[in-house]
């Protein structure tokens, strides 16, 4: 998964753990996960599908 610091904006993949400092500032904390574009897509067709759905 990717992840990105919130602080300094450096991203970078990660293979399990979010890790607990910035490889780049070295602030703690400061990472997030970043939903990569399959992921953004995948949420976006399943709004879409449940806005097509009517019973
Ligand atoms: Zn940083």
């Amino acid at each position: 998964m990717r992840v990105k610091c919130t602080v300094c904006g450096y991203s970078f993949d990660v293979q399990k753990r979010i890790p607990k400092d910035c490889p780049y500032c070295g602030r703690q904390n400061t990472l997030r996960r970043v939903k990569t574009a399959e992921e953004i897509l995948r949420e976006v067709d399943e709004l879409t599908d449940q806005f097509i759905t009517k019973d």
